[in-house]
């Protein structure tokens, strides 16, 4: 028998949630957002349920020019662009769209001679403050990049600091419009959050991620409050029940003494699979399809979980550390961090199987 650690990962979920990004933002051009590996789900494992996207975004040319080996037609865009001259015949040669977000890469482009023009994202800094252009040089630079014969088409967009907040779009958009008067190039604005108020974000092209995989990208509204499913699964099952005396602790540094008699269940996965070692006592877990809770520190290959609320728990009781029955946005509440954090750090070591509508399909 394997450890008995596994990510699920259900692609119909995923489809479903594609699906709700379409409804949301409808006649817009959806780009699936799949850096970082698909959000940690594995990007060649779940392209196959990005069929009815428009194309995709990410930031790793390696795994760009993946897609296109894998045959991959439809559009790809990076994210943070190029970083050194030196790559931009691989961008024309497969076809990839990039930002450009600074002075420099206008210049790489300018510079550039290359078998295939390229279509570029113009990104305007609106308040964000990492990346882009300020308004008042967008007009100059969307000049430049025009008449480079090393630009095939432009387009404009930005990426929202505050899109998850009730008021957060409002100033960045006015900043945009002005900065992007009389522009005549489509528009992306939108991300997850962001998709979810298209009517008032507006764009030709949305880039929505996080909710692709089932989680939310708001602080309140809850992953299925907004339709979403959860696309990773991370189940487990006990490998060890303790049974504890009043003041008996658990785990490295004692962080944990149970103040009566309690059986502790320990549980196949630690930081070393990417749960968060910051998940203190409390945090949920489900065993048997109950809520039991943290209790002890999170070590590299275990964490151990009170049992109180689960008597029927036994050696080989099924764990659900997120995913479905558990939304990952409650884990990583209890841990201080957001969902996208947790899926991403999916670690390699972990088993991965392929389902689709609750059934396995492959093992990958
Ligand atoms: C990551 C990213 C997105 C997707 O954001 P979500 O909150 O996951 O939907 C969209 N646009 C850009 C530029 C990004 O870097």
């Amino acid at each position: 028998m394997a450890r008995p650690l596994l990510a699920q990962i259900n692609l119909a979920a995923l489809r479903a949630n594609l699906a709700r990004a379409r409804a949301a933002a409808p006649g817009a051009k959806v780009l699936a957002v799949v850096k970082a590996n698909a959000y940690g789900h594995g990007l060649t494992r779940v392209l196959p349920a990005l069929d009815d996207a428009d194309g995709v975004a990410l930031v790793e040319l390696d795994a760009a020019s993946t897609l296109r080996e894998r045959h991959y037609t439809r559009r790809i865009l990076l994210l943070e662009g190029f970083f050194e001259e030196r790559e931009l015949p691989e961008l024309s040669q497969r076809r990839l769209a990039t930002v450009v977000h600074n002075e420099e890469q206008a210049a790489m482009l300018e510079r550039a001679v290359l078998p295939r023009a390229i279509e570029v994202f113009v990104k305007v800094n609106t308040g964000m403050n990492r990346l882009g252009f300020a308004g008042d040089k967008v007009a100059r630079v969307c000049e430049r990049l025009a008449n480079s014969p090393s630009v095939a088409a432009l387009r404009l967009m930005t990426h929202f600091a505050r899109a998850d907040e009730e008021d957060g779009v409002a100033e960045a958009l006015a900043e945009f419009d002005a900065a992007c008067r009389g522009l005549p190039y489509p528009r992306s604005l939108a991300n997850s959050a962001g998709v979810f108020r298209h009517g008032e974000v507006g764009g030709e092209f949305v880039r929505p991620g996080i909710m692709l995989y089932g989680a939310t990208p708001f602080p309140f509204d809850t992953a299925e409050m907004l339709g979403l499913q959860p696309v990773m699964t991370l189940r487990s099952e006990l490998i060890a029940i303790q049974d504890l005396k009043a003041n008996d602790s658990v785990g490295y540094g004692a962080q944990y003494t149970a103040s009566r008699p309690q059986r502790i269940g320990v549980v196949a996965c630690g930081y070393g699979d990417g749960y968060p070692r910051g998940a203190p006592n409390g945090t949920p877990v489900l065993v048997c399809g109950r809520k039991a809770r943290v209790a002890g520190r999170v070590s590299m290959d275990l964490i151990t979980v009170d049992l109180t609320e689960v008597p029927e728990a036994r050696v080989g009781s099924p764990v659900v550390l997120w995913g479905e029955g558990l939304p990952v946005d409650d884990v990583a509440a209890a841990a201080s961090t957001v969902g996208y954090e947790l899926l991403c750090a999916l670690a390699p070591r972990v088993r991965v199987h392929v389902t689709e509508v609750g059934r396995v399909d492959l093992e990958l």
